[in-house]
């Protein structure tokens, strides 16, 4: 392992591995990354792998679309294959403050250089073989440009696309503590050695309060858990080639999409259940879930059969609980 670097990441998650490509893309590539495990091994391996473009501000729109526009092409460009898939979204309202709000960031879209509108509920229905209107859904607001990608091909292909410009990365290596130096660097120390570093950048997740701690700095990152279920393969949806739009309910509180020829259910329904509140995570929690919470998603699936009936149909293949900081 090198002893300096410019800027040290700790962290190989999703984010770890994006800041490391985007400096290198900028020039910086006297940098070193260090994960703890396997890259992937925290919160990215398990994630649903939506990449959300809709967001509630002119900068959230913007972050998001610039999220897509890179993934897009970036298995050609670092030649790493990843499964990515271009689905668009909308999203029902089912009160009128909802439309309201749709309404309102239709602007703000328009004014960051993107295109959501409005959909009726005709519309909405003409666009999903699977999901279906009832009286309560008043409309609801598209946005061409979501999609989803595997995460932990990401993950990897931003690695790769790091790497290839010349930035380093050490895997098992976990940083067990964070020094200043008179001279105003840090020496940051893990199971393969010590590194100087100009700039420290903790990308550590879950794990993010305690890597600040190392450095005498408080983060105030708490560990959630966060789920979906995966249902058992439908023949229906074999049978339906096309992709067809993610659907993302705020009122209900779900998000469905297309998993092979699966669903893939998500809700944000149940009360945030912290872990780890006393001591943070065990050194030791990587490649894990949390235990199957069948419960926390009944209610939100029972309303989500409402519109979705064909998911009444299909027994559940995995659930995943998993962390989210
Ligand atoms: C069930 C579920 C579904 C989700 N679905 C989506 C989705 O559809 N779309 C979306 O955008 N997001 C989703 N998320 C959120 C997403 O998973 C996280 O936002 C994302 O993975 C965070 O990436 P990260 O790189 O910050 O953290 P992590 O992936 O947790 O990476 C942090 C890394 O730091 C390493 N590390 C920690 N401590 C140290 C140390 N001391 N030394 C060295 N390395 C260390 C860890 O080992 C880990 O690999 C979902 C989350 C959950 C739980």
């Amino acid at each position: 392992m090198k002893d300096t670097a410019q800027v040290v990441v700790i962290g190989g998650g999703a984010v770890g591995t994006s800041i490391l490509y985007h400096l290198a893309l900028a020039g910086v590539t006297d940098t070193l990354l260090l994960e703890r495990d396997e890259l992937t091994s925290g919160s990215t391996w398990h994630a649903a792998g939506n990449i959300p473009t809709y967001a509630t501000s002119w900068l959230g729109m913007r972050a998001g679309n610039y999220a897509w526009s890179i993934y897009k092409g970036l298995a050609e460009t670092v030649d790493s294959a990843i499964t990515y898939r271009h689905t668009s979204a909308f999203w029902p309202a089912h009160t009128a403050k909802r439309m309201d709000l749709f309404r309102h960031l239709c602007g703000v879209s328009e004014s960051a250089g993107y295109d959501l509108r409005m959909l009726s509920p005709g519309e909405m229905d003409e666009m999903h073989p699977f999901w279906h209107p009832d009286d309560t859904v008043l409309g609801g607001i598209f946005d061409p440009y979501e999609g989803d990608i595997d995460p932990s091909q990401l993950t990897q292909a931003l690695a790769k696309g790091a790497r290839d410009l010349g930035a380093q990365i050490e895997r098992f290596a976990p940083v067990t503590a964070i020094n200043r130096t008179p001279s105003g660097e840090w020496e940051v120390t893990c199971a393969k050695g010590t590194v100087r570093a100009e700039t420290v950048i903790n990308a550590a997740g879950f794990y993010g309060r305690k890597v600040a701690e190392m450095a005498g700095l408080s983060a105030p990152v708490v560990t959630l858990e966060h789920q979906y279920l995966v249902t058992e393969p439908l023949p229906q949806l074999e049978a339906h080639a096309p992709l067809f739009p993610l659907v993302r309910d705020p009122d209900i509180r779900f998000y469905l999409r297309r998993e092979r020829n699966a669903f893939l259910v998500g809700s944000y329904a149940h009360d945030g259940r912290p872990a780890w509140e006393k001591d943070g995570p065990p050194d030791d929690f990587a490649h894990q879930l949390f235990p199957d919470s069948v419960e926390d998603i009944l209610e939100v699936l029972d309303a989500t059969i409402a519109h979705v009936p064909l998911l009444a149909e299909a027994g559940a293949q995995r659930y995943v609980t998993g962390t989210i900081a």
